[in-house]
């Protein structure tokens, strides 16, 4: 398939894991895991249950309901848990009461900080001990926390340390919320860069890129409640809808529920190809829903919510990068309208000597060249804070992290 101006090099690399075997089914084809093994659960949160069911469970423990109000602005606003910081709750009781609609859900294993303090990575330990990974980005004029939604991931992906494993687990709305409290409180206090010094007091995240571990619409109901709490003005953290990016590897009928969501969340389809040939090899779950499929649910979204959609497409070399990969993409989109769309082409970090490595800059440079030929608004994207960037997954633990993590004791 490929044409003529790509000469002379029309070298294909096909997918393959590196070090690992992947898990096949029964057909021999990269299995799919869509249900998360039965663990136990991690406790209920105050960030689990809508503003009534709050109120319930609060009565439940032997208070007014309008106790919950409070909890909500201590957690929320002031990103505390800490029961002693809370005086204006009784103090007879409010140790019992915090345990129960606050309870303690991640420990912090483990802090790297890179990009002369700019990115900071955390690792986490659930409650039943799986580990999963967020990444704290500071750009000029906005926050960054990508988070995880479930840990591991069932997708399968050849290059994803994260699906390596298989799934372990959903997380629940209130673990993938912790992450954001937990960063809020970091940034608060300084772990980002002194807020006053630089004349940022107050400042939070302010975007949420759900591209961590984990699949987040194969974890569709937390995810969502997760995203209703990080939006709601009045009793959660009152972010902007249009801050939040979920991802996803193409789950279609995922994202036709989503696009019936009332929240208008950015949307983004990690494509990472525009043939089936290929993205059968690359990314298992289009043997379930093809390109067109995924593409057309992409351009509904879009249609439902006037959301511009954004499609991710991680440039590995001589594998995905092709010239005219590029132009089969440009036509692909624009079959379906213009304007409604726009690509981020994220360069692998060079990684000598295995299949899964960086283009070199001319072939980035000329992918991009092409898709604005065709009119498609396009950004070379970084990929800060990750190894390899496949707009999810590629946070993994390590047998050292598993190692500290064992000798974590919860906080
Ligand atoms: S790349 Fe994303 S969808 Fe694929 S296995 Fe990794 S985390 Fe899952």
């Amino acid at each position: 398939m490929a044409s003529s101006s790509d000469s002379p090099r029309v070298r294909q690399v096909r997918p393959a894991t590196e070090g690992w075997t992947q898990k096949k089914d029964a057909e021999g084809r990269p299995l799919l895991q869509f249900a998360s093994p039965k663990r136990g659960k991690p406790p209920v949160h105050l960030a689990d249950l809508t503003p009534d069911e709050r109120q319930t469970k609060v009565k439940d423990l032997g208070m007014p309901g309008f106790r919950a109000k409070q909890l909500e602005k201590h957690y929320f606003t002031h990103y505390t848990n800490d029961a002693a910081a809370m005086t204006d709750l009784p103090a007879s009781g409010r140790e019992e009461l915090v345990a129960g609609m606050l309870p303690h859900l991640l420990t912090e294993v483990k802090r790297l900080e890179t990009d002369r303090g700019d990115t900071i990575k955390f690792l986490w330990k659930l409650h039943d001990g799986a580990l999963v990974e967020s990444v704290l980005m500071r750009y000029p004029g906005r926050i960054t926390l990508c988070v995880s939604s479930q840990a591991g991931c069932g997708m399968n992906c050849p290059f994803c340390a994260t699906g390596q494993a298989g799934l372990t687990r959903n997380m629940s709305a209130a673990e993938i919320i912790e992450q954001v409290v937990r960063a809020n409180r970091l940034i608060a206090e300084g772990g980002l860069g002194d807020p006053r010094k630089l004349g940022h007091e107050g400042e939070r995240v302010t975007n949420i890129v759900f591209m961590g571990m984990g699949e987040p619409l194969a974890n569709y109901a937390r995810v969502m409640q997760a995203v209703r709490v990080m939006t709601d003005k009045k009793n959660g953290m009152g972010m902007s809808a249009r801050g939040i990016t979920v991802s996803t590897v193409g789950l279609v009928p995922a994202i036709t529920k989503l696009a019936n969501e009332d929240i208008p969340v950015t949307f983004a389809l990690s494509l990472h190809a525009p043939d089936d040939e290929l993205r059968d090899e690359l990314i298992p779950v289009n043997s379930r829903w093809k390109v067109d499929e995924a593409l057309d649910a992409a351009r509904a979204y879009f249609e439902k919510t006037g959301r511009r959609v954004s499609i991710e497409y991680a440039l590995i070399k001589d594998m995905n990068d092709h010239g005219w990969r590029a132009d089969l993409l440009g036509d692909k989109l624009n079959e379906r309208g213009r304007g409604w769309v726009h690509v981020n082409p994220i360069p692998l970090n060079p990684t000598p000597g295995s299949i899964w490595t960086s283009s070199d800059q001319a072939t980035q440079d000329e992918f991009v060249r092409r898709l604005e030929a065709k009119g498609i608004p396009t950004t070379l994207r970084d990929t800060r804070g990750k190894e390899i960037d496949g707009a999810c997954g590629q946070l993994v633990a390590t047998e050292d992290d598993e190692r500290v993590a064992a000798e974590t004791p919860p906080e």
